[in-house]
């Protein structure tokens, strides 16, 4: 898909103000300092749509972007950063929830997972989360470029160890970065073949 156009629509923390719209909407969500921001940029092609920022936890509202007119990016945010309080963590998770109970234009949602790390409780239990709720979704492994191709693999690898124990398959999975533009087409391509 070539994005010819992405606009900001609106932000907030209310899930009843997001935009009344039936249009198909994918969400982005991960831990803070994933590469959220310029992961969105990059698919965007846009440098400064989504914010990125070096302090962690600074996206906290539900964020909607129009793309070519027809469908709805949404930047979810950023969960598991220590700096906020926890009466803080408790309102996010709120609308978090609230989202993806109330979200019936939600096709998909893309859960960030740095390529780096090894599985972390946080994500997992995320994921859990989102499966016991029947939300689909798809994981993006971001800052690729970070590692060389075969310490990809085995993170990969080690990824679907841990899944597996949980789930019945590996979920759908992306390989991206945004420093090098690495499988945007990828995460492209899937959104115009569910749209
Ligand atoms: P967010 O908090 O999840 O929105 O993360 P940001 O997009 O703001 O990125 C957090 C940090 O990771 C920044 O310092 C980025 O420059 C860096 N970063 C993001 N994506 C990549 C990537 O693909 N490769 C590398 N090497 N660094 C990245």
């Amino acid at each position: 898909m070539k994005i010819k156009s992405a606009e900001f629509v609106v932000s907030n923390s209310d899930v009843a103000k997001c935009p009344k719209s039936s249009l198909p909407e994918y969400a982005f969500i991960g831990r803070s300092n994933v590469g959220k921001s310029s992961l969105i940029n990059m698919l965007t092609g846009r440098k400064s749509l989504a914010k990125t920022s070096g302090k962690p936890g600074k996206t906290q509202l539900i964020n909607h972007f129009l793309i070519n007119k027809n469908w709805h990016l949404v930047d979810l945010p950023g969960y598991g950063y220590a700096r906020v309080s926890k009466s803080t963590k408790k309102v996010f998770q709120k609308f978090i929830t609230e989202y993806f109970a109330q979200r019936e234009q939600l096709v998909t949602a893309f859960v960030l997972v740095d390529i780096r790390h090894k599985p972390q409780p946080i994500d997992l239990e995320f994921m859990q989360w989102m499966g016991e709720h029947g939300i689909p979704f798809s994981i993006i492994f971001t800052k690729a470029d970070k590692l060389k191709p075969k310490a990809i693999e085995n993170h990969i690898a080690e990824y679907k160890t841990v899944m597996l124990e949980f789930w019945e398959d590996m979920p759908n999975y992306f390989v991206t970065s945004a420093s090098k533009s690495i499988g945007k087409d990828d995460v492209l391509d899937y959104i115009e073949g569910l749209n």
